[in-house]
């Protein structure tokens, strides 16, 4: 064998030692550590002809890439919708790691690991209170799990017609109904072949909402005339967090033909709160639901899972059958991800899921649900109270859109932001919304707490003397 790996096999456990100390470390000093850098790379390293071992690679890297890693982590990471990761979390991402399964069939493969995904699959569904009837899996990202329930929802519009769109491409227009998608949403339509101008975009209700005005979906219904649609609908905007009417929605079901995929990537953990669970009520109709991980969740980065209604199981195995491999098996009759989704070896990406809804249950989700919905609240209160901000909408659930008041404020915000942002103490993300500059502060952290929005403020209120 290489001598390097020799040596790396006999000094396993230091170096596996090293590496969790370092990482307790890094967790301890996450209140204190930067929450973004100016610093770069300066120069791209060439591949060592001898590899440095283990430990000499632990050392280059935290002589040159260890101090440009932020704290995006930590409590004041208020940037996009950027969550944390709890302990339980962690410790399933390692064991992911170490056991290094490649997640796909029931059997036949010879592991179990893709029995541990449906496990935690039917977890998800019981803390979101949906029925059992999805079939669900993990993928890197909300962006990947819009993708595969698009994918499914073209092949069910081909269906409707009497066309395989998986097998004879997408040979007719696709008309897709929206209010407010998320960009991933238009990135899906253009990898889809669906053509994100395919669009008919619905006017959004009135009273400073995102959410769809149901008169106008009826109007652009009717123009379709009986052909059938995607309704692409939104559980939880990311500028203001704006919900769909789902029951509205769900009544439409029973007169138009069409597939409706919701959004809720970060949305859909109002089901966890019996006080915000109402913004999600008959979501359950969806034909399919993105729901992230790696947002509220608290589970390290890559993780998201979709949720298909299992009745549509025919077609997503046409969209994503893998079975053109002869030793793969009937794909309807042994159960394997790689005909369900759009990976084919995968890591047992379900392992720090499983953990953190074990460790902490349905209470846990309830308590880090709320208390993030609090830290919303009280942010929102501040520049309600404060006469230099302003709320850009009401604070409807996780996050906190708002500007510098006035026209000279408009003129501002970017340098505000920026300033707040090179104090390291925090980091929020800026956004357009109405015409109006305007900035963010989503809280998805278990981390994060009163005292954190409390520092905020002082830094916020300082800064903005500082640049009027
Ligand atoms: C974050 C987000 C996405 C994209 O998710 P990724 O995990 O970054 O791929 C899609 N939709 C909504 C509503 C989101 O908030």
């Amino acid at each position: 064998m290489n001598h390097q790996l020799d040596k790396d096999a006999a000094a396993l456990q230091q170096l596996l030692d090293s590496v969790k100390e370092q990482g307790l470390d890094y967790l301890r000093t996450l209140d204190t550590r930067p929450t973004s850098t100016n610093a770069r790379i300066s120069e791209y390293q060439h591949l060592p002809h001898h590899g440095l071992g283990a430990e000499g690679a632990l050392q280059a890297f935290n002589q040159r890439l260890e101090p440009l890693i932020v704290a995006s982590s930590g409590p004041r990471y208020w940037g996009f919708v950027t969550g944390g990761t709890t302990p339980a979390a962690i410790a399933g991402d390692w064991l992911a790691t170490l056991y290094d399964q490649n997640t796909q069939s029931v059997k036949g493969n010879g592991d179990n690991s893709a029995q541990i995904e449906m496990e935690t699959m039917q977890l998800l569904l019981e803390l979101f209170e949906l029925p059992q009837n999805y079939l669900g899996g993990f993928v890197t990202g909300a962006t990947m799990s819009n993708f595969t329930a698009l994918a499914v929802a073209r092949q069910w519009i081909g269906a409707q017609k009497g066309l395989d769109f998986a097998k004879d491409g997408v040979t007719t227009p696709i008309k897709v109904l929206t209010a407010t998608p998320h960009s991933s949403a238009l990135k899906s339509l253009a990898l889809l072949g669906i053509g994100s101008s395919n669009i008919v975009k619905v006017n959004v209700a009135e009273g400073n909402r995102e959410a769809i005005d149901l008169n106008d979906l009826n109007t652009q219904i009717n123009l379709l005339q009986g052909e059938p649609f995607l309704l692409i609908s939104s559980g939880g905007t990311v500028n203001t967090v704006d919900f769909d009417d789902f029951e509205a929605i769900a009544q439409l079901k029973a007169k138009h033909n069409f597939w409706w995929h919701i959004d809720a990537a970060f949305g859909g953990f109002a089901a966890c709160s019996p006080t915000y669970k109402h913004l999600i009520n008959g979501w359950d109709k969806a034909d399919s639901i993105t729901v992230d991980c790696h947002k509220w969740l608290n589970v390290p980065y890559e993780s998201a899972v979709f949720l298909i209604q299992e009745k549509h199981r025919n077609l997503q195995v046409e969209t994503f059958q893998n079975s053109n491999a002869p030793y793969l098996g009937d794909p309807l009759e042994n159960f394997t991800y790689l005909n369900f989704l759009p990976e084919n070896s995968r890591r047992l990406k379900a392992l720090p899921a499983w953990f953190t809804l074990m460790a902490y249950g349905k209470e846990g989700y309830r308590d880090m649900v709320e208390n993030n919905i609090r830290h919303a609240q009280q942010f929102g209160a501040f520049i309600k109270a404060d006469d230099s901000f302003e709320l850009l909408a009401p604070v409807r659930l996780n996050t906190v859109c708002f500007t510098l008041s006035g026209t000279e404020g408009q003129a501002n915000v970017t340098a505000f932001l920026q300033a707040v942002n090179d104090t390291g103490q925090v980091f929020m993300t800026p956004t357009v919304y109405q015409g109006k500059k305007g900035i963010r502060a989503a809280f998805v952290n278990w981390r994060t707490t009163s005292k954190d929005i409390e520092m905020v403020t002082e830094i916020m209120k300082n800064i903005f003397l500082k640049i009027r």
